[in-house]
């Protein structure tokens, strides 16, 4: 059976891909014995996971998928975008990077923003990309206690509630991240067919 490393700490993460796949078995980064944390030092989503994916392919040698993601405002010229999760600063927390987000868009009428999620998939030591985007706009205040991240402040396009007070359920079928997924598991079972 072939085998697939998931470059990722989040067990919540690799949950999601192995209900996804099938024929396939998942590696998390302890079962390869990967310790080290690797930097996410560029200015593109698809920069940070290549370099995530490639610092575990380089140890392993094994197939191998990592992901970047965060939020774009349009309005603040695409930020916090790979900045997310230290927008309000250090130490991070979602509660400073909230009030920074609605601090920088106060007096700014177009509060459009996307969520977006890149997957990249070192397959037979190709790398391969796969990219989910989640629309929607940047509520007044934070609602809700569900999701993490902006998401109290999120509001997914076709609804009037933010991610924080919709249920996990529905979060799950619009998010940027289960989108990617289901593309990378579309590729992943051509690939397993042609075997
Ligand atoms: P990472 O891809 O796990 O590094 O996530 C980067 C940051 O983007 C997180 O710390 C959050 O601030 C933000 N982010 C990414 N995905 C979501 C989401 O689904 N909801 C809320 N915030 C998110």
């Amino acid at each position: 059976m072939q085998e697939l490393v998931v470059a990722s700490r989040n067990a919540g993460k690799i949950r999601e891909i192995e209900a996804l796949i099938e024929g396939i078995r998942l590696l998390s980064l302890d079962d390869i014995g990967f310790t080290t944390e690797t930097e996410e030092p560029y200015e593109t989503f698809e920069e940070n996971a290549l370099t995530k994916a490639q610092a575990v392919y380089n140890y392993c040698g094994k197939n191998v998928l990592a992901d970047d993601s965060g939020l774009c405002v349009p309005a603040l010229n695409g930020a916090p975008g790979v900045h997310s999760a230290y927008f309000g600063g250090l130490p991070r927390s979602d509660e400073k990077n909230n009030q920074q987000l609605l601090a920088q868009l106060e007096g700014i009428a177009d509060r459009s923003a996307f969520y977006k999620a890149v997957i990249c998939l070192i397959w037979e030591g190709n790398p391969y990309f796969f990219v989910g985007i989640c629309e929607g706009k940047i509520a007044a205040e934070p609602s809700g206690e569900g999701g993490f991240g902006y998401d109290p402040l999120f509001i997914p396009k076709g609804h009037e509630i933010t991610f924080g007070q919709l249920p996990a359920t529905v979060k799950n079928t619009l998010s940027h991240r289960g989108k990617a997924v289901q593309k990378m598991v579309a590729f992943l079972k051509d690939q397993v067919n042609a075997s």
